[in-house]
């Protein structure tokens, strides 16, 4: 982070612009909405500067700019189209240590100024730190269509029952969670729709419900976190991990994922990788009816889906056992995310009509798997935790049945930045994988839809996207 972004009470302080041209007229213009006492020193000012002067709006000093004109101001922003005076501005305030912004020189700002969408008394500033200022500009225009232009007064529909409804729930979490289904319920519509009346009789209402006493009941969510690429989870795991006070997560878990939960809420970590279990699953699932029965809404984030070799499971069953109320929200499997990132559809009406996913997890050095189910002509197998496993695992297809030919895939870290890809057979994986140097978490994927990798990895289409560019240009 380049900039500490922070949002600065202005109301009545003395704030001065140096240049009297349109952009000194902008920044006038959000200065006074902000409440500033502004000043603006130029020789001559631009029609609305004029006006705003003569309106009383502005304070206008009609002189060229001098050191002195910076003293006791709390913001300066220099916003001449003379770079001298600009840099003369910048600094005369930073001699007095005052935040200064001068306009196009990012060398002589101390603070910059963001692009804001205002639904006061809620206000969203973005900012690039100068590097993408158009694309800062799109997402602005998008986030303008997004929140409905009413979003101002839910807020202050809110602010004006703060009081009571402190007063009338104690506690701090009982009272996040009244104002978070308030905010989730009706209420947001109605103010949309402008029955601001009928809305605030329904906060009224919610208020007096005896739904409160319930408020102390935890819950877990055992959420699907996907492979790795935070746009993979579903806009239910997104919700519930906002709404989590605790996130219980393990090794699995991209740090991309677990940036998208609260901020506050406490993290857990109970990573469990091959051979070093930081805690053991029974613990684990203590720890998940100890934390709900504290009252706390616990968010169990596991790799991929929960119901797939997540050992969900095994937690669910002992929710249930405690009477834990909990509700799991599935995420994209390993092989599901894989598949897409890699252009190998799992199933394919010229390859495989069939998708196993099978675990590959040595146990005591052996793989006790169903071979002849496995070894099929046009099915494909997803393998989890299949690369200690892999030469025993391509060994005993080939024995049961496949062709050594048997196109084979394994895919590291697969849909994050980091994901790296090895395609053969059978017969060459074992051999090449080693001198790749792969570590977990790896699929491997047998099959002939391997075959479509070459053609319909995101890679491919792009190469020849650029391949075709090419021959057009040429
Ligand atoms: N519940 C998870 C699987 C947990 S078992 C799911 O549905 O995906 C852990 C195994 O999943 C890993 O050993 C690996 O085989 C696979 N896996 C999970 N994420 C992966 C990723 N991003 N890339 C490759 N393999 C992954």
């Amino acid at each position: 982070m380049d900039f500490f972004p922070i949002f600065m009470r202005l109301r009545g302080e003395p704030c001065l612009i140096v240049g009297g041209g349109e952009i000194a007229a902008r920044k006038a213009a959000s200065l006074t909405r902000a409440g500033a006492a502004v000043t603006v020193v130029a020789p001559v000012l631009c029609a609305e500067l004029e006006r705003n002067a003569k309106g009383g709006l502005i304070r206008h000093v009609a002189e060229p700019f001098v050191a002195k004109h910076v003293t006791d101001c709390v913001l300066v922003i220099a916003a001449t189209d003379d770079p001298e005076v600009n840099r003369r501005v910048s600094q005369a305030a930073h001699a007095l240590r005052i935040p200064v912004n001068a306009v196009d020189a990012p060398a002589l700002c101390t603070f910059i100024s963001p692009a804001v969408i205002d639904r006061t008394p809620i206000l969203i500033a973005i900012s690039s730190g100068g590097a993408a200022p158009v694309l800062v500009r799109l997402l602005r225009e998008r986030l303008e269509t997004l929140i409905p232009a009413a979003y101002g007064r839910l807020a202050r529909l809110g602010h004006a029952f703060r009081d009571v409804v402190k007063q009338r729930i104690e506690s701090l979490t009982g009272r996040r969670r009244f104002w978070e289904r308030a905010f989730r319920g009706s209420i947001p519509e109605l103010v949309f729709s402008g029955q601001d009346a009928r809305a605030q009789r329904e906060l009224v209402r919610q208020l007096n419900e005896p739904y409160l006493d319930q408020a102390h009941a935890g819950e877990v969510y055992l959420i699907g976190g996907g492979p790795g690429d935070p746009e993979l989870l579903t806009l239910r795991a997104l919700r519930l991990l906002q709404q989590a006070d605790v996130i219980v997560h393990d090794h699995l878990v991209s740090g991309a994922v677990l940036d998208l939960a609260r901020r506050d809420a406490q993290r857990i970590y109970v990573g469990k990788e091959s051979g070093r279990h930081t805690l053991p699953q029974d613990e684990v699932s203590a720890l998940l009816v100890a934390l709900a029965r504290q009252g706390r809404r616990v968010a169990r984030l596991k790799g991929g889906d929960p119901y797939v070799f997540g050992r969900g499971g095994e937690e669910a069953e002992a929710l249930a056992a405690h009477g834990v109320p909990f509700q799991v929200v599935p995420g994209i499997t390993a092989a599901c995310g894989i598949a897409a990132a890699t252009g190998v559809p799992l199933t394919h009406r010229d390859y495989a009509h069939s998708c196993v996913l099978v675990t590959g997890h040595l146990r005591n050095d052996s793989l006790d798997l169903d071979w002849d189910a496995l070894a099929r002509p046009r099915q494909t197998l997803a393998i989890y935790m299949g690369l200690k496993g892999l030469p025993i695992l391509c060994r005993e297809l080939v024995r049961h049945g496949l062709a050594p030919g048997t196109p084979a895939m394994i895919v590291e870290k697969g849909t994050t930045p980091g994901q790296r890809t090895l395609t053969g057979t059978l017969e060459s994986l074992p051999r090449s994988a080693p001198a790749a140097g792969f570590a977990p978490p790896t699929l491997v994927i047998v099959g002939e839809v391997v075959r479509l990798h070459a053609r319909l990895s995101p890679h491919a289409a792009l190469d020849a996207a650029s391949r075709s560019i090419d021959a057009a240009a040429g």
